[in-house]
């Protein structure tokens, strides 16, 4: 038995919050972390038929990727259709879960899904975000530096791409004076004191901020820590929205598109006007990826494809790229599958499953 609690940070450990965008809602919306997690239905969307399921199975967790309060809600009046499906979750004890833009800037969240039905390989962040990482500098005395070293690899730090225990050392003299009520680790009460000391340097992820700096407060000797954190503009391939890469083969542009219809289960595509090249690096965005057509062009993109496109979105690529819009939801479809497999594989006893029900609120009279 879990608490939802567990299932949540195991999510935020693979999409920390911080990532989501500043507009979004990401994280628990409603219900009780500290209940236990009585198996889970995951969605794309919350409504009125997943609720249902929801309580047909007894389950006490509903994940979705589109956060049901967005803007705020001023009242809780069962006449508004969001509201009331919230007040049936509390009267169940169903908690809810969003996990949106946080997994959307993570390259193996919903784009990294989507790539690995395309079988794209060479797979990077199309639009890399900064302010993911932060700087940590301490200056260590040089007979603990080891060990502080250590307790700061272990909490996390030090990881840039494929490499971990990342750091930077550089030998100097620190110099302190205890004043009277210090318990000085070393040096006497009123005297200034000459050390050799040691300044490591290490990068982490933003989330990690409280288990560093426990970590280095718990192995560091000194009464006082000095330290500092240094905010970074680094951007990482990893981290960011949108994703790119490459077809193993190129592809004709009418085949592309055939494919993407087989993929994605959908009977129309609405695109910008052939372009005459064939398409092998290929840029995509699951959800409303407008914002993204100047990155697919940058990247030197053949095709870009996402959802929700506009009318006049369709004249930017001007002949340069084949512009593709596969739909919100079709584009988006797989990130229940991707939720329910990874739960599954760290929780093998817990019963998550994907909504049976089909939730796309838009629908295509052929
Ligand atoms: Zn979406």
């Amino acid at each position: 038995m879990h608490p939802i609690a567990d299932i949540i940070n195991f999510l935020e450990t693979l999409a920390p919050l911080h990532l989501q965008e500043e507009y979004d809602n990401s994280g628990l919306v409603c219900g009780d972390a500290g209940a236990v997690a009585q198996g889970a239905i995951v969605a794309l969307d919350l409504t009125e038929e997943v609720v249902d399921e929801a309580i047909g199975h007894g389950f006490s967790l509903i994940i979705v990727h589109h956060p049901p309060i967005f803007k705020g809600l001023k009242k809780i009046d069962a006449k508004d259709p969001v509201t009331r499906m919230l007040l049936r979750c509390i009267q169940h004890e169903i908690a809810i879960y969003a996990i949106h833009t946080n997994l959307d800037n993570v390259i193996w969240g919903v784009n990294g899904e989507i790539a690995a039905r395309m079988g794209l390989k060479h797979l990077q962040v199309l639009a890399p975000k900064a302010g993911t990482h932060l700087q940590l500098n301490t200056y260590v005395p040089s007979s603990h530096a080891e060990m502080v070293k250590n307790a700061i690899f272990e909490a996390g730090a030090g990881a840039i791409g494929l490499y971990n225990e990342c750091s930077f050392s550089s030998q100097g003299e620190g110099t302190f004076k205890a004043l009277e009520g210090a318990n000085p680790f070393i040096g006497e009460k009123g005297l200034r004191h000459l050390e050799q000391e040691q300044k490591l340097e290490f990068i982490f992820p933003v989330h990690l901020q409280s288990q560093v700096l426990m970590a280095l407060n718990a192995a560091h000797p000194y009464e006082t820590v000095a330290y500092n954190i240094v905010p970074l503009e680094n951007q990482f391939h990893e981290l960011g929205a949108g994703a790119i890469g490459t077809l193993p083969e190129p592809v004709a542009e009418k085949d592309v598109l055939s494919m993407l219809k087989s993929i994605f289960k959908t009977g129309i595509i609405r695109h910008s006007p052939f372009t005459g090249k064939t398409i092998k690096t290929i840029a995509l965005c699951g959800g409303s990826g407008k914002s993204l057509i100047y990155n697919a062009l940058g990247m030197k993109a053949d095709l870009y494809f996402t959802g929700d496109l506009g009318y006049h979105d369709f004249f930017l690529p001007a002949g340069r790229m084949l512009l593709a819009d596969i739909g919100h939801f079709e584009s988006e479809q797989f990130t229940s599958d991707l939720l329910e497999r990874v739960i599954k594989e760290k929780f093998p006893t817990f019963a998550v499953l994907k909504t049976g029900r089909y939730t796309n609120p838009v629908n295509y009279f052929l």
